[in-house]
């Protein structure tokens, strides 16, 4: 059983792109955009920034009050667009609810979308004709090169629809020639579902489950999840323990997909970067 190291996958991409940057005419530049106190939006803005300068990227790390008024946000979006020496802009989610995410999210020119969460870029994921494609599914798809797996034809079923990760997740797979089964929280049966799959993406934030009988035997489980329990631990979507020893290839959390997520938003902002020097 290969457990997918994904901590070490993101070490060496970053490790990649600080040595492409040294060759660039000047740093790329990422501007991330945080709104209110939210704690756990915090360590992923900081987490996002200490990545961008280990890369040597220029790093614009704007904070602001949740009393911000949408056309306040609005127009700070406005400034990083026409700003040259920002290449990507990225607004952390989830913001306040007097603020409308979908107007903020197409607020951001499609050429800095480095989230690639704006129509533009859903679009053309869905046309298989990618430019900059949402950052945990493409590190997930990344992550699933690295194994011995040939996608063509295989069985995947998507844990979750969201637009950020289960909607994007299941287009990648489509893409990449699988037959894609998406469940959300209305689908009945979903085991009868994922114990025919070849690979499970579990995105659902539900902790712990997946089961082991919910799998195939040596099916490919990669887990979405990050969810804080009861007693303050993080836990996948997957019981990791119970599955573990049932499939071929498993990812952790923590160290799977989250460090890959950010290495994946620094390879976008190399693309938004390189599309507009
Ligand atoms: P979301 O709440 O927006 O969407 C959850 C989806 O799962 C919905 O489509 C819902 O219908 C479905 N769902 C909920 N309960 C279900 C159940 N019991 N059975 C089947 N489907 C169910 O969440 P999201 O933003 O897509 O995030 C999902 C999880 O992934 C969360 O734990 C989140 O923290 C994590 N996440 C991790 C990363 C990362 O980089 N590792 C990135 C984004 C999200």
């Amino acid at each position: 059983m290969d457990i997918i190291d994904g901590k070490e996958l993101a070490r060496q991409i970053r490790q990649q792109i600080k040595k492409e940057v040294e060759t660039f005419s000047r740093p790329p530049g990422l501007a991330v955009i945080l709104v209110g106190d939210d704690p756990a939006s915090q360590v992923y803005v900081k987490n996002k920034t200490n990545a961008c300068v280990e890369v040597g990227f220029y790093s614009d790390q704007i904070h602001k009050s949740s009393n911000i008024t949408q056309e306040e946000l609005l127009s700070e979006i406005k400034r990083l667009n026409e700003n040259k020496i920002i290449d990507g802009i990225l607004v952390q989610l989830p913001l306040p609810e007097h603020i409308n995410e979908k107007a903020i999210i197409e607020a951001i020119i499609p050429e800095k979308d480095v989230d690639g969460f704006s129509s533009e870029n859903i679009g053309k994921l869905m046309q298989n004709k990618s430019f900059i494609r949402p950052c945990t599914p493409k590190g997930i798809m990344n992550m699933l090169s690295t194994i011995d797996i040939d996608l063509n034809g295989k069985d995947c079923v998507v844990i979750g629809a969201s637009n950020i990760v289960g909607r994007p997740m299941a287009m990648e797979l489509l893409n990449a020639g699988a037959t894609v089964t998406i469940c959300h929280k209305l689908t009945k049966n979903i085991t009868a579902k994922t114990n025919n799959a070849d690979v499970v993406i579990a995105a659902a934030g539900v902790g712990n489950l997946v089961k082991k009988d919910w799998v195939k035997q040596n099916s490919v489980v990669i887990d979405v999840g990050i969810n804080r329990m009861d007693d303050g631990k993080i836990v996948g979507d997957v019981d990791f323990e119970s599955v573990k020893d049932k499939v071929s290839a498993i990812s952790p959390v923590p160290g799977g997909v989250g460090p890959m997520t950010i290495a994946t938003l620094l390879e976008n902002t190399v693309i938004a970067y390189k599309s507009r020097v």
